[in-house]
């Protein structure tokens, strides 16, 4: 096939491809499926071999959020049943780290729901970070505390940071039908100040919420542009409750052709398959390690992943190691461009290489297309009436365990 011989000799040189072969990837048929898995599989193997990251989330402030992300469990307004607490004290949060550590993982997410951190926030997770490195000075820490306030990413920096998630989410044509309390511009924004300060960038997507082939095609290549070091590929996770419990859009095969495109857009990049793998990908798990580098260890912010030990397994039966922590994950020429801005902090802001917030499948998975102009309702009343409009027939809570265990709650995590 014409196009993936294409777009495997582009990706084994680092090049992007068109908007068009972009596209082409996501219109391919069943029949092609494999073909363009084992495609990707090339570029994937020629920038990361057959490692897998593992990350682990940490939430560390859970529900009660102000914003109305439609996707999210934690939104304003929401009604599913999560766990919802307020800030874990850093030993405890030190503690669920340990646990991920402890089963592979090398980078630990450290996420709180939000719309953004106060210069309090910024003490306490500081105080978190230092427990953490106190016990496992090799771990990469990720903060993902939403929009950040001037100042605040130098903070976290000078606080042993390595990295700020914050996803872009969907297109910027789409942004205002999914979330209406903050923008697009926003979230770039934060991204920029991460970058900026010298943090590793990483910034993904939700797929599912109703979003078009060209708005995906949208996000990826804004991603690439604004240079994320790793992009979590979210599938939303339509929880009983919000607005999105009955955006079911998703197929393994489209999540497969997805990942593919994400890939071979981001050819050097680390790929990572976030919040909705189990749910979505199903069976066909192993195949998305073929194109992804990276995955989430155990459980996500507020559902429940497969347990840790079949991670571990996935990852070995389907011929991938687990990614040690003496080893780098991007290959030289990105690592040294990453670690170029680190060092010079911001070569005049963000062009590459930047970083958001946005935790995977975390402050994550929420979908949700097409909601029409804002109505006199606030949005907490919209997220009401949304969840309560969904058909108990069209809810799929057989698909979505609510995380009962770990951070927040006397058991022990999954990890
Ligand atoms: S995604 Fe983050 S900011 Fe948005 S509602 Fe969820 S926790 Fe709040």
């Amino acid at each position: 096939m014409d196009l993936l011989d294409t777009l495997t000799a582009k990706g084994l040189r680092g090049e992007v491809p068109t908007r068009e072969e972009a596209l082409a990837v996501l219109a391919t048929t069943d029949d092609e499926l494999l073909d363009v898995v084992a495609a990707a599989g090339k570029v994937r193997r020629r920038w990361f071999g057959r490692r897998v990251k593992l990350n682990y989330l940490v939430n560390l402030k859970s529900g009660l959020c102000p914003e109305d992300c439609s996707y999210c469990s934690q939104r304003l307004g929401s009604k599913a049943e999560i766990l919802k607490y307020t800030w874990l004290k850093p030993d405890q949060a030190a503690d669920a780290a340990r646990a991920g550590v402890a089963g592979g993982a090398k980078r630990v997410c450290l996420v709180a729901s939000g719309r953004g951190p106060t210069d309090r926030d910024i003490d306490r997770v500081t105080d978190t970070m230092a427990a953490i490195k106190d016990a496992d000075p090799e771990v990469e820490i990720c903060v993902c505390l939403g929009l950040l306030s001037d100042n605040q990413a130098e903070r976290l920096k000078a606080a042993g940071a390595d990295a700020y998630n914050h996803n872009l989410n969907t297109s910027e044509g789409t942004y205002g039908t999914i979330t209406k309390t903050h923008t697009y511009a926003d979230r770039v924004d934060t991204v920029q100040k991460a970058h900026g300060a010298g943090l590793s960038a990483c910034s993904g997507l939700i797929a599912g919420m109703g979003e078009s082939d060209e708005d995906l095609v949208d996000v990826v290549f804004a991603l690439r542009e604004l240079g994320s070091d790793s992009v979590p590929v979210n599938f939303l996770i339509p929880f009983e409750g919000t607005p999105l419990a009955k955006e079911w859009n998703l197929t393994p095969q489209r999540c497969l052709r997805i990942l593919a495109m994400v890939r071979f857009v981001n050819p050097d990049t680390e790929v990572r398959i976030a919040g909705g793998r189990e749910v979505h990908l199903r069976s066909m798990q192993p195949l998305g390690l073929h194109i992804a580098n990276s995955i989430f260890l155990g459980d996500y912010l507020t559902s429940e992943g497969q347990a840790g030990q079949t991670d571990l397994d996935m990852i070995k039966d389907a011929g991938f190691e687990v990614e040690g922590a003496g080893e780098a994950t991007l290959p030289r020429h990105r690592a040294d461009v990453a670690e170029a801005a680190q060092a010079g902090h911001a070569s005049g802001g963000c062009g590459s290489a930047a970083s958001a917030c946005g935790s995977g499948g975390g402050c994550g998975p929420c979908g949700g297309h097409a909601h029409g102009p804002s109505s006199s309702a606030s949005p907490a009343e919209e997220a009401a009436e949304d969840a309560a409009d969904a058909p108990d027939d069209e809810l799929r809570s057989d698909l979505v365990k609510v995380r009962r265990r770990g951070a927040g709650t006397e058991l022990a995590p999954n990890a």
